[in-house]
């Protein structure tokens, strides 16, 4: 079976769509291998979306992803990391909000930037993204 990294960012957390999106989740077949909950840094930001550091919009980023406690989740299942990201929606939730009305994104998010979910874009990512979160080495 595969894993990916899910996040359900400050405002999904804020907004008490956490138990909505676990519930999706179990219903889509994924199991939640560990999760947590953590108040990001502007460090843990920084070094989490090292990609988009250097972009115009990574200043406002850092401000939404610390704004409040975000829930860290290993989802596991065949296909999960593609499986996630469909079952998320597009990045821009208002565009979700027309195109894929069933996402999660379209539920819960609100644009380009607030859109309540991250997902993992590829295995490797996943797998980056797994080790940046959870340090002790556990089986896959
Ligand atoms: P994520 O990595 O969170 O799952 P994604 O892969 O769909 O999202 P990325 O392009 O990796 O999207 O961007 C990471 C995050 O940065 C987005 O989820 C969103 O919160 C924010 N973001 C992306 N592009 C923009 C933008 N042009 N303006 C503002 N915020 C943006």
């Amino acid at each position: 079976k595969e894993r990916t990294l899910a996040i359900v960012k400050p405002d999904g957390v804020s907004g008490n769509y956490t138990s909505s999106i676990r519930k999706i989740i179990l219903e889509s077949g994924f199991s939640i291998q560990r999760e947590f909950t953590v108040h990001l840094d502007e460090d843990g930001v920084r070094r989490f979306y090292a990609e988009h550091s250097t972009k115009s919009f990574f200043p406002s980023l850092t401000k939404y992803m610390t704004s409040g406690p975000v829930l860290i989740m290993i989802l596991q299942k065949v296909n999960a990391v593609a499986d996630w990201r469909a079952l998320i929606g597009p990045t821009d939730a208002r565009k979700a909000k027309m195109t894929h009305p069933n996402s999660i994104r379209a539920m819960c998010g609100e644009d380009l930037e607030r859109n309540c979910v991250h997902g993992s874009d590829s295995v490797e990512s996943a797998a980056r993204e797994i080790s940046f979160f959870f340090k002790e080495a556990f089986p896959e």
